[in-house]
């Protein structure tokens, strides 16, 4: 199966959503900000090592960046397939779609439509994510823990710098609420946007590395978050290298380097492979 993407999709249909986009889109060009404007204090500016961190810097924006635009773009609805109109063992009806739902698939209400191997809807990303997308989520997420350990590390000399010359009960205070601190004056316009930068950068360091870890606990037992959380369910599990191959395709190893580079899926979204079918086709050879 090959994903399709819309830019419609990018719009996402209630106001929460479209606000949740906004504010993930803007903290994803503070981290590419909080590179960028670090980066000629690190390195002196003419030199290799200035351009090739900057070669990094855009690598690893670049691949956050359009992940998360094809993690919202891409159509993982069962409206993106053929659904057949009599109802198999194994799948439900769905009334609001008023369509049959496959196995692993389920109504999102946020979404207003019928997820294929729907996994969950994502806050941040103001979208679910499910067969079609799940492959750009994780990507995404890789990239922005890896983004947010860079541009910590390229702006600790100022931590340090912070800690040691004014260090006190203020500064400390300031260094973890950016916004009231200069709000009520603690801080000057350019403090605030360092420290406001590394704040979040470091907030979402901590968020999107716990949420990575889970997720490619879940993904490599063949698990849905659903059937993680609710059901335990581990009969979709093949062994963890067919677990990643159904996630990122049969081009796995390859979709780190960019979302643009095809790896189709090996299903349909609809028929899923279990364990006990795997069993029964060994006892058939
Ligand atoms: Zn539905
Ligand atoms: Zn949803």
């Amino acid at each position: 199966m090959v994903p399709i993407f819309s830019w419609k999709r990018t719009v996402p249909r209630t106001m929460v959503n479209r606000f949740s986009v906004l504010v993930s889109a803007c903290e994803i060009l503070v981290e590419g900000l909080a590179i960028f404007v670090a980066l000629p204090r690190v390195y002196p500016e003419a030199s290799r090592s200035y351009w090739l961190n900057v070669l990094l810097g855009l690598f690893l924006f670049a691949n956050t960046l359009g992940n998360f635009i094809m993690t919202i773009g891409v159509d993982s609805s069962s409206g993106s397939v053929h659904l057949p109109s009599i109802l198999k063992p194994g799948w439900n009806y769905c009334h609001r779609c008023q369509k049959n739902s496959p196995p692993r698939s389920y109504h999102c209400n946020e979404c207003g439509l019928c997820v294929l191997k729907r996994d969950h809807h994502c806050v941040f990303m103001g979208c679910c994510i499910g067969y079609a997308n799940q492959r750009y989520y994780l990507m995404c997420i890789m990239h922005i823990c890896i983004l947010t350990i860079y541009a910590n590390y390229l702006n600790m000399d100022l931590a340090v710098k912070c800690i040691s010359e004014n260090f006190n009960l203020l500064t400390l205070i300031a260094s973890f609420t950016p916004v009231l601190a200069w709000i009520y004056g603690v801080t000057q316009p350019v403090s605030f946007f360092i420290a406001f930068q590394s704040i979040t950068c470091l907030y979402c360091f901590l968020i999107f590395t716990v949420l990575f870890l889970y997720h490619l606990h879940i993904v490599l037992r063949g698990q849905t978050t659903h059937e993680f959380r609710r059901l335990d369910d581990r009969s979709y599990d093949l062994g963890w290298m067919q677990n990643i191959r159904d996630v990122l395709g049969t081009r796995w190893y390859l979709v780190w380097i960019s979302p643009l580079i095809t790896s189709p899926l090996p299903g349909d979204g609809v028929h899923f492979k279990s364990e006990s079918l795997c069993l029964e086709e060994v006892k058939d050879l």
